[in-house]
This record gives C-alpha cells, sequence and structure tokens, in this order.
C-alpha cells in the first residue's frame, strides 16, 4: 500500500519505520525545516522496546540508553526508600529492557532506519487540510498528495483530530490537574557533593513522594547531567519567570524536604521549564469511515507521563497497524473493517493506560492518613498478593499503585499488540 504519515516524532518515524519493514511504501510529511527531536531523556518500556528490538533497533539504543537497576520510591523529608523495584529480571519477564534515552538519540536512530528502510521524509511540509474519506492531503504550499491510507502523527496539538473532530462538542485536550518542572544538574557536581553522590552511583530512578509534589531523578548513559521532574499542582503561571524566580518559588516549595533534594535544586542548570501535564479524552473515532484515514500517537491519545507510557503508546500504535494491514491482506476484509478493528483495540487499551497514568500521578501525590499508608504498604509488598491480580478491580477500588505495583506492570509492560489485534480481528465482523 501506499501510505502517507503526516508528523516525524517518535510515533511517527516508529510507524514509517515497522510499516517500511513489513513492504509498504511510506512518505512522510513533516512540518519542521529539520528533524531535531527537542527535550531532555524519555523513558521507554518493555511493551514498546521489544517492537525495536524485532525492528532490529536492539544494538544501536543498546550503544546510547542507560538500562536503570531500579526505580526507588523515597520518602519525602528523608530519602528513605519506602519500596524499590528491581529493573534487572523486566528482559526475562517481559520480554525487553526498560531503557532510559535521550529524546535526539532515540529520534535519530529511528530515522537513520527508516531512511535504510527505503522511508521517502519529506520536511517543511505542512498539511492544512485533510480529505479523510479519499486519502488526501493538502500542503500549506498548496500541493496535494493522495495515498491509499493516511497516518497522522501529529502530536499533542494535532490539527488533524481537530479537523476531525469538528463539530463534536466536546473539549479533548484537557488539563490533568498537575505540571512539572523540567530540570537538568550537572553529574560531576552532584558525584563532588556528599549529599547528592548517592544519587550517581547508580543508573537508578529514583522518587521522592509527598503531599501533592513529587520528584523524579534518571541519568542517560554516558551524561554530564541528571534529569529532575518536579510534579506539582497545576495552578501557577510561570510564563513572565526568570530562571532566578524559578529557583527561588521551586525551592520554596519543597522546603523541608530531603536535603538531597535541596542539592540538586539549588544545582540546577538555569534551563528550568514548566510543563502543564495535559490530555487527550477519549476520541469518538480516529478512524474515517472508509478507513484511508486514522490518528494514532499523542494526536490520539496524549496522557500523563507517570507510567513513561506516551512513547511507548504509540509504538504500540505502529506495531498494531502494521499487524491489521497484514490481516486485511491476508484475507477478504476492507480496509474499513481493518482500520475499525485498529480502533476498537487501541482506544481500549490506551484509554485504560491513559485513567491508569493520571492515576498513578494521584496516587504519588497523597497527603498524610490511611490512603498513604495503605499506599507504602503496598509498595513494600510490591502490590503482591496473588488472590489480588485482579487488576480492573483493585485500580478501579483506587489500590494499584503504578509503576512500584507488580499488577500494574505485568498489566502495562506484559501485554502483548498483535495478539491483541489477532484476538478483536476475529471478532471483527460483530464490530460497528
Ligand atoms: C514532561 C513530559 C515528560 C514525558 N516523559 C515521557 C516518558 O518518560 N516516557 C514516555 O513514553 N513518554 C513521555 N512523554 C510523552 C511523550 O513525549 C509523547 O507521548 C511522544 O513524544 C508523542 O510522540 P508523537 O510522535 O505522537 O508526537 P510528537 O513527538 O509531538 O510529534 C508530532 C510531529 O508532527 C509534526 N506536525 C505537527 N503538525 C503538523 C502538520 N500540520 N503537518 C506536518 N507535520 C506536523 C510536528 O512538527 C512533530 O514533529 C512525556 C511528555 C512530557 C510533556
Amino acid at each position: 500500500m501506499e501510505i502517507i504519515i503526516v508528523g516525524a516524532g517518535i510515533g511517527g518515524l516508529s510507524a514509517a519505520l515497522c510499516l517500511a519493514i513489513a513492504g509498504h511504501k511510506i512518505t512522510i510529511v513533516e512540518s519542521a525545516s529539520q528533524l531535531a527531536e527537542i527535550g531532555a531523556g524519555v523513558q521507554m518500556t518493555p511493551n514498546a522496546t521489544k517492537y525495536f528490538w524485532k525492528w532490529g533497533l536492539g544494538p544501536d539504543i543498546l550503544a546510547k540508553a542507560a538500562l536503570p537497576a531500579a526505580f526507588n520510591v523515597r520518602q519525602d523529608v528523608n530519602g528513605h526508600i519506602i519500596g524499590s523495584v528491581p529493573f534487572a529480571n523486566f528482559e526475562a519477564r517481559y520480554g525487553a529492557p526498560y531503557i532510559v534515552i535521550h529524546r535526539a538519540d532515540i529520534h535519530r536512530i529511528l530515522h537513520e532506519h527508516a531512511v535504510k528502510a527505503g522511508v521517502d521524509i519529506k520536511l517543511s511540509c505542512r498539511v492544512v487540510k485533510y480529505d479523510f474519506d479519499g486519502g488526501g492531503i493538502v500542503l500549506a504550499n498548496g500541493d496535494r498528495l493522495q495515498a491509499d491510507l493516511v497516518v497522522a502523527v501529529d502530536g499533542i496539538n494535532s490539527s488533524a483530530r481537530e479537523s476531525l473532530c469538528a463539530g463534536n462538542s466536546e473539549t479533548h485536550l484537557t488539563k490533568a490537574g498537575w505540571a512539572a518542572y523540567r530540570a537538568r544538574v550537572p553529574v560531576s557536581q552532584i558525584r563532588s557533593d556528599p549529599r547528592t553522590a548517592l544519587v550517581v552511583s547508580q543508573h537508578n530512578c529514583n522518587c521522592w513522594v509527598g503531599d501533592s509534589l513529587s520528584v523524579m531523578t534518571y541519568m542517560m548513559k554516558s551524561s554530564e547531567l541528571l534529569n529532575m521532574v518536579l510534579s506539582h499542582p497545576d495552578d501557577v503561571d510561570t510564563k513572565t519567570w526568570s530562571q532566578e524566580e524559578y529557583k527561588a518559588k521551586i525551592l520554596r516549595l519543597f522546603d523541608g524536604w530531603d536535603p538531597c533534594v535541596i542539592a540538586l535544586i539549588e544545582m540546577a542548570q538555569p534551563n528550568v521549564q514548566n510543563w502543564p501535564v495535559e490530555q487527550v479524552m477519549p476520541l469518538r473515532r480516529w478512524a474515517s469511515s472508509t478507513g484511508r484515514f486514522v490518528l494514532m500517537g499523542d494526536a490520539a491519545h496524549a496522557m500523563a507521563f507517570y507510567l513513561s507510557m506516551g512513547v511507548s503508546m504509540a509504538v504500540e500504535d505502529a506495531a498494531a497497524l502494521a499487524e491489521c494491514l497484514s490481516l486485511r491482506s491476508s484475507s477478504r476484509a476492507s480496509l474499513a473493517e481493518a482500520m475499525l478493528v485498529f480502533e476498537k483495540v487501541r482506544k481500549a487499551r490506551v484509554e485504560a493506560v491513559r485513567e491508569a497514568s493520571l492515576h498513578a500521578g494521584n496516587t504519588l501525590h497523597l497527603p498524610p492518613g490511611l490512603q498513604r499508608e495503605a499506599r507504602n504498604a503496598s509498595l513494600l509488598s510490591d502490590g503482591l498478593n496473588e488472590e489480588e491480580r485482579n487488576v480492573d478491580r483493585f485500580y478501579a477500588e483506587g489500590n494499584a499503585y503504578g509503576i512500584a505495583d507488580r499488577r500494574i506492570r505485568d498489566w502495562c509492560y506484559g501485554y502483548d499488540v498483535i495478539e491483541a489485534i489477532q484476538e478483536g480481528w476475529s471478532h471483527r465482523l460483530g464490530l460497528k
């Protein structure tokens, strides 16, 4: 098939590579004039990295990614460990590692592999109009392009989504109630200070949790900088803040916290930014009625980052779409039917993960009280109780605690999107 992909972010490049490997002819149109992923590090989970390995990116990723040994959840005031998740067994348990990698590195690796697989990438091409039923797009310069299928992976502020959902009264992009200050701290400085040296002695992820606040740190391979993500209620307007104001206000917010956290904030480089956490609420449709257009990635399902599943969901989308098209080519199904299966299976998965991601954030930020005590007890036991494996029930009752809860990890990272699509395909005749 000839397929146009709109957007060359990590989601668009993953889709392009996977579909090109499957034998499709892929063109990416990207509005930016050059390919460069900005930002800091990204954590990626085994349910997605297993596809990176399948697509042949493993050696290139291992050369650049850190494989953290553990995820430590720590008390706000003294840094004592409440619970610790060992990452070492993830490869054996879930078939691939949990990785931390610089966005620019994973973006470059995907780009190089996509080009090698024959993907044509057109830069400075902003899509301004879609023919959803006819598989067409119009670029800002007036050019029209046509394909069998258009896949829009154009990010959280997707114009494709706005236009597909035009006329619906629902608000799709909503605030999650949290925001994150993102900062970077020089590793050499951290190493030379006895208050902070422990944080960089291993490639561990550390997360201090307190009332309405948390601080997550992780380090990338051979990196000279430690990443810090400081979550807080989304109730400040930082537009006019100078870097001095950022530091002073953050120090005030975390007053009384572990001296290690305070020292890290003091050492942060002057490039702190505030990121309000936004989510795309469930959309009625992702695909057009003919099946010649479909939305994917953040455009369809941006979510809070507390389970580190945003990029991973876009990678699952890519693998799912390739599987749907492969099942279609070996059957007499129409493209519309194939896209209906894709939409049905993917919507159910990402909507559950989106809710679980926000729930994970909310439970990290619990005030003192019974709920917090229950959370800490669960972290100590790694959420383990063989009778309590029904994640849906425990999640609904508010008893699941994000990545530090084995039930949630098994559900998130043990998921096999290919099996899910095959299962959905077997029921496709009943779909509407
Ligand atoms: C603070 C923060 C921390 C995060 N941490 C993690 C993490 O640790 N792990 C994780 O998995 N996820 C994380 N995420 C989420 C993750 O960054 C996103 O889920 C992911 O980058 C989305 O990829 P995408 O390709 O769908 O969209 P994007 O990366 O936004 O790419 C969209 C592309 O489309 C292009 N485009 C847009 N409009 C047009 C147009 N009209 N025509 C042509 N091209 C267009 C854009 O230029 C861009 O290149 C985090 C997010 C935030 C905000």
